[in-house]
This record gives C-alpha cells, structure tokens and sequence, in this order.
C-alpha cells in the first residue's frame, strides 16, 4: 500500500468536463423525469448528445450556486453548450423565449418558483429538488400565499425609487 490518503493527489474523475457537481444518480432522474426528450423541442436524446443544464446562470457558469445541481434546477435539453444548432447553445446565449419558458433563468431567479413550459406540456410545470413535478405552484412553507402573487407592492416601489439619483 502506497502511503494512504493520498489528498494530495488528483482523485480520477469520470470525465474531463467541469460539471463534476453533478450525480449519476441525478442525471438519470432528470432524464426519466423529461421523458428522455428534449424540454426544449422535444427531440428524442436517446442515443444523441444533449446537456443536462443548469437552469439557473447556464452551463458553465452553475457551480457558483450551491442549488445547481438539484433536479428543480436541471433540464434535459438537446445538443451541448458549445455546439451549434441545439437548445443547450439557445439557452447558452439567453434566447428570451427559451427564459420566458423557464428553461434558464438569471441568477436572481428561483428554480423552484419559476415554473418551465416545456414542449408539448399544456401547462406550466414546477419542477422538484427530487425530481418530481407540480402542475400547480409549490407553496413555500411558513409563508402564507396571498391571492396575488406579483402585487408586492415592495418590488414596485424599490424600483421606481431605483431611478438614477
Ligand atoms: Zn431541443
């Protein structure tokens, strides 16, 4: 035995990319969960590349954020970040009707609160940590929903004070 812990060493990972946050165990849920289809156009990924991306901030810059890796942040979504032609570089480059369908989202923005659209679904889909879905908004705990949910007359007035000084 070659002196134990050896945590110095570089440990083998599986593969050369840097989305190492991300569990095996994971990957397979979230593809079960999306039928094993694109969410974005609803090509089948059997057998063809695609990306399991972080919703929130994008691929290569998710690891800031410790929720990255949850099931509530990941979609399965046809092609790679880097290559043409597919909604992981649509996604990638901040296509608004791909973020008005929640399949990525600003840094600002709850996974968990911000339900996607994905294709061929007839409603708005509220995807879990655990990779279950709600087909109606998840209410948070200890905080009691009021009957409109965008009237927070807080946000309103924080940014019309917001103006240039
Ligand atoms: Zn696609």
């Amino acid at each position: 035995m070659k002196g134990g812990g050896g945590l110095s060493r570089r440990l083998p990972m599986t593969g050369t990319r840097r989305d190492t946050g991300l569990s095996a165990r994971v990957r397979v849920l979230v593809r079960q969960r999306d039928g094993y289809a694109c969410a974005g156009c609803g090509t089948s990924i059997i057998g063809r590349p695609h990306s399991i991306y972080p919703r929130r901030t994008g691929g290569m810059r998710a690891t800031s954020w410790p929720g990255a890796y949850l099931a509530s942040n990941l979609v399965v979504l046809c092609g790679a970040a880097t290559s043409p032609g597919g909604c992981s570089l649509a996604c990638e480059q901040r296509d608004p009707l791909m973020h008005a369908r929640g399949l990525w989202l600003w840094s600002t923005e709850d996974p968990a609160a911000v339900p996607v659209l994905r294709h061929g679904s007839t409603g708005p889909e509220w995807l879990l940590p655990d990779g279950a879905i709600a087909y109606e908004e998840p209410t948070g705990r200890g905080q009691p929903r009021q009957g409109r949910p965008e009237a927070d007359p807080k946000q309103r007035t924080s940014r019309a004070l917001g103006r240039r000084k």
